[in-house]
């Protein structure tokens, strides 16, 4: 079950492995994401196949969404009954998924299990704690999160390390990816760093998103800006005057391949992605999470992350620093392109 673009690059590597093994496995995507930049590019550049059924949700209001995709997720899966039903990470169509499977008695398996922000601010963190609470299978990513589903009372013979299905996707894909072709469209030939901003704390709260622009007017001076902008902030970020700071260049959300290859040759990135911060650990690029805190630590303590919140001021001077002496990280345990595998080798056992 997919719904939203980091699905779309989670689930990938896990439905190949099952095809691959013989399976069909249906694929279910619910349009919670549905602009062409942000779902059809991703099937296309991924190799998806096409789903299944598409349940054509769209955005509305966080009750309104999730009523309207365990609504059409019911109806899918009582007429398909399924074996098992896997979701990813931690989007409204996650949660809708998993309620509904687990009300009908549907096996359930959720890859990305045990992740903790410890904000329940964060409509993510209320998403990623119901569907754990509730899945009978919970496949981890880092040694922490199996620490956090014990805690919770979880069983620990359903919790399974099998690494990074997202990361399983940039091995993938890392060889083949044109950062010349990259440079050239962006015009870009010296250092440059990216920006993402996407979560309501940053984009929705003005407050938070003036002290952002004001950040990204600051960094800029420094080393050019590329900066996909996401729909669901790009209003607000141009009422506050996005447009007008000179050294960004604001572009649309960009296809996999085309922004993995700008990103891996950035100098910096700046983001409040949960996934650009393991990318960017792998990739070995420096990545500053414009966040209070991070469900993703290892990304901290291994990795290239360092987490500077939103005051402007310190997030110039941290990222003066990291331009100076970028952080070495190393690759966390099992983010080695066979997470996929290892998930499709236990939904068989
Ligand atoms: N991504 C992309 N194009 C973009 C921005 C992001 O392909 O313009 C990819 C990114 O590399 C990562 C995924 O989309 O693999 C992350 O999605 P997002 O930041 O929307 O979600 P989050 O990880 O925060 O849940």
């Amino acid at each position: 079950m997919v719904g939203a673009r980091p699905n779309l690059i989670k689930a990938a590597p896990v439905v190949r492995a099952l095809r691959s093994s013989g399976e069909r496995p249906l694929l279910v995507h619910t349009g919670q994401h549905y602009e062409r930049e942000l779902s059809e590019v991703f099937f296309e550049q991924l190799g998806l196949p096409e789903p299944d059924v598409n349940l054509g949700v769209g955005s509305a209001s966080h009750g309104r969404q999730t009523a309207a995709l365990m609504v059409g997720l019911e109806g899918f899966f009582v007429e398909a009954r399924p074996r098992s039903v896997v979701v990813y990470g931690d989007v409204n169509s996650t949660l809708a998924a998993a309620l509904v499977a687990a009300k009908l008695h549907i096996p359930l398996a959720h890859v990305e299990a045990g992740l903790r922000s410890f904000d329940r601010s964060m409509p993510e963190e209320i998403n990623r704690v119901v569907t754990d609470v509730i899945s009978d299978r919970h496949f981890t990513t880092s040694p922490e999160a199996a620490e956090h589903l014990v805690q919770e009372g979880i069983a620990v013979e359903g919790i399974h390390f099998v690494g990074n299905t997202m990361i399983d996707t940039l091995v993938r894909f890392r060889e083949r990816l044109d950062v010349d072709e990259a440079r050239h469209r962006y015009g870009l030939e010296g250092d440059y760093a990216v920006c993402t901003l996407h979560r309501p704390a940053n984009v929705d709260d003005r407050d938070s998103a003036a002290a952002l622009l004001k950040a990204l007017g600051l960094v800029s001076g420094e080393i050019p800006i590329v900066f996909p902008v996401h729909p669901r902030g790009r209003p607000s970020l141009e009422s506050l005057g996005l447009l007008d700071l000179s050294g960004v260049l604001v572009t649309p959300p960009l296809g996999y391949l085309e922004f993995m290859a700008l990103m891996s040759d950035a100098r910096l990135v700046l983001t409040d992605s949960g996934g650009i911060q393991e990318e960017t650990t792998v990739l070995g690029v420096p990545c500053l999470t414009l966040r209070d805190n991070t469900e993703r630590p290892i990304t901290l303590t291994m990795g290239t992350n360092r987490l500077v919140g939103r005051d402007p001021d310190f997030i110039y001077s941290t990222a003066l620093e990291v331009l100076s002496d970028p952080p070495r990280g190393r690759i966390p345990p099992l983010w080695d392109g066979h997470a996929g595998d290892r998930v499709a080798e236990i939904l068989h056992s």
